[in-house]
């Protein structure tokens, strides 16, 4: 756990904000690896998982590399976007990531997928994830807990771009396996 630095990683105004983060991870044992980061990013301070998906099996996208799984969760926080966003990337560097490839195989990716209905594009912070509406094995996790949740930039729901997937084949590379815990 993290204590806060300043006063600046909280926002001022207003109730926690609602938000959604990818999980992925394919190096190591991936079924420990996931349900750890989630109960770490539960304990840190300002932040609170409120739902999580199932551990989804995926087939890899870049390099040649094992199988990922995936998962979704949604918080609720009291923190700022960047806040929120470099305490996940703490975590990643907790469970073992190292950036060598881009896409290559990594212990943990952590993912700012939605902030509320925020659209904020800053240096090293895009939200919406500017490739969540595109890819399958974010969308379907993320539609068992979030699948009302509209897109702050296309106003489609996560439900209806998962439905609208251009590569109707790649679903089927999303394979559902049992999620030991619940939040
Ligand atoms: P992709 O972004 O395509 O999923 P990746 O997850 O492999 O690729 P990383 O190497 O994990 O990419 O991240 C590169 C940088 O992206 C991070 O250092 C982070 O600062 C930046 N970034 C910007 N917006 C976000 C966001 N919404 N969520 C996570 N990282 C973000
Ligand atoms: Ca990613
Ligand atoms: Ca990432």
């Amino acid at each position: 756990m993290t204590a806060l630095s300043d006063s600046s990683e909280l926002r001022r105004v207003g109730r926690p904000v609602r938000a959604a983060i990818a999980l992925g991870g394919n190096l190591g044992n991936s079924q420990q690896i996931l349900p750890a980061a989630v109960q770490a990013i539960d304990q840190e301070l300002g932040i609170t998982v409120v739902a999580r998906s199932p551990l989804y099996k995926t087939a890899p996208v870049g390099p040649p590399q094992p199988d990922y799984l995936n998962a979704c969760v949604l918080v609720e926080t009291v923190l700022t976007a960047r806040s929120l966003l470099s305490r996940l990337l703490a975590i990643e560097t907790q469970f073992g990531r190292i950036r060598q490839e881009r896409w290559g195989a990594r212990s943990l990716d952590l993912d700012l997928l939605l902030f509320g209905d925020q659209i904020i594009d800053l240096p090293g912070l895009t939200v919406p994830h500017p490739r969540l509406h595109e890819r399958p094995f974010v969308l379907v996790p993320l539609a068992d807990i979030a699948s009302a949740w509209p897109h702050p930039i296309f106003g489609k729901t996560i439900a209806q771009l998962l439905e609208q997937l251009p590569i109707a084949g790649v679903k089927s590379s999303v394979e559902a396996i049992a999620s030991p815990q619940s939040p």
